[in-house]
Formats: structure tokens, sequence, C-alpha cells
């Protein structure tokens, strides 16, 4: 098997040219598992049919996970047959949806609350205090996961895994650029995350420190405390959070709701 870009040209020549091009249309050109729009192509669900209700559009990214699954050497089922025709329905739906989208309509609603559920999960330590005021490193990082897991799954757990609260991922929310802005939220929190296990060289450490639950350790914390006064780091991580509060509270504004406070001393 060669690169996987080659491998994804060949199959996309496969389908109907016509019935692909509006498959694609039908979903906006939105990768039908992430909701992004980079690079989408259409894949086959169950390889050898290239029948167009055999395809879903996909990202690259989700496009090699959802492959794990037939490639060579590999044991793990990243997503079933069922479970992709159910992410290419949701994202036919959700584009029809969009375009009937207005003001105190029944998808207004919903997308309000699912973007008050996204505020409340900013609204915590971790995206209140100055980097330098951080009291516990290792608390951070586990914040930072949790808010990234609540905003793609709607899962939102408490720090020993209890869970306070199952909404919607970021990819269900109807009005595009509400969901722009969530996943640009994303993003900033990928980007705090890399640096900050970059910086630490923790994601070998955490490995071994974490293990199946959610604990941490003294010494993790008084080796993370040696980065509390690094200046370009904290700047870094106060001016990143801020970005991700200030693109929340233009959500909460176009809601009349109240803004989060974001980044202040104390
Ligand atoms: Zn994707």
């Amino acid at each position: 098997m060669g690169p996987p870009y080659e491998y994804l040209k060949r199959e996309n020549m496969a389908f109907d040219k016509t019935e692909a091009e509006k498959l694609l249309a039908d979903c906006a050109r939105r990768c039908c598992i992430c909701g992004r729009l980079h690079r989408v192509q259409i894949h086959h669900i169950v390889p050898g049919n290239d029948n167009i209700e055999n395809g879903i559009p996909l990202c690259p990214n989700c496009h090699d996970e959802a492959h794990t699954s037939y490639s060579s050497g590999r044991t793990t089922r990243t997503y079933t047959a069922a479970e992709l025709k159910l992410h290419r329905q949701r994202t036919v739906d959700q584009v029809k949806r969009e375009a009937k989208w207005k003001p105190g309509g029944t998808d207004w609603k919903k997308d309000k609350k699912l973007i008050i559920f996204f505020a409340q999960c900013l609204d915590r330590p971790a995206f209140r205090n100055y980097f330098h005021q951080e009291l516990s490193f290792a608390d951070f990082d586990q914040a930072m996961e949790d808010t990234l897991v609540a905003l793609n799954t709607g899962y939102w757990r408490t720090r020993d895994g209890t869970l306070i609260e199952r909404a919607k991922g970021k990819v269900c929310i109807i009005n595009a650029s509400w969901r722009e802005k969530i996943e640009k939220i994303t993003v900033i929190i990928e980007d705090i995350r890399r640096r900050f296990h970059k910086t630490f060289g923790l994601n070998e450490m955490l490995f071994h420190i974490r293990g199946p639950h959610r604990f941490y350790n003294r010494d993790l914390d008084e080796f993370m405390n040696g980065f509390r006064h690094d200046r370009d780091l904290g700047n870094w991580m106060d001016t990143k959070r801020q970005e991700t509060i200030n693109l929340m509270n233009s959500l909460l504004a176009e809601l009349g709701l109240q803004p989060l406070q974001g980044l202040r001393e104390h």
C-alpha cells in the first residue's frame, strides 16, 4: 500500500462523479465526524463498494482513524459501518436544519442550551487564574483536558471522573458561525495543552504517573513549580486562555447572556 493520500485518491475516483458531488454538497463539504472543512473527501464506509450509499465525506484525520479498522496489523475498530452512516445522516440533517435556523426557533434554543453548557465548562479556576498564580499545574493540565473532552463530546466530569452533565459535542451546534467559534476555542485549548506538555516534557511522565485513574502526586507539582516564573510561558498561557474567554463571551453577548469573567488577579 502506498502513502495514505495515494490510496485516498484512488478510492475517491471510484464513486460516480455526479453522485459524489451531490453527497459533498448535501454535507456542505463538511467532515461527517468532526465537522471540519479541511481537505474533505469521500471515503468508503465498507471497502470495495462504489455505490454512493457507501460513501462518507471525511477529513484526512478522521479518514485515517476510520481506516485503522481495515489496515493490516491493526485490531482496533474505531468506527463501525453503522456509526459512520449515522454520522453521515446527522451531517446531512444538520445542513438542512442550518438553512432553516432562525433566532428564537427550535434549533436556536438547542444551540443556546449547548453554548450555555460550553460556557459553564470554561467557567472554572483554570480559566480565571493567571499562570503564575496557578495553585496546581497538574490540576491545570487536567482541567484543560476535561474542558476539551466536554467541548468535543459533551461529557463533563469532575476531577475524580464523576459525570456532571451529558450534553452534545460541539459538532452538533447548528449555527455555523457559533460552531466555528467553539471549534476555535478547542483549537486554542489543544495548543495550550501541546505547549504545556512540551514545556514540561510531560507526555512520557503522565503516562507513567497518571495510570488508569485520575490522580497526581505532589512530586509532579513540585517539579512544575520551577516553571511558575517563566514570563514568556506565563504571558502566552494567559493570552491564549483569554482568547478562549473572549470567543465565548462574544457568543454569550449574541445570546444576551452575562459574560464570563476571564483572567483576573486574586
Ligand atoms: Zn474530520
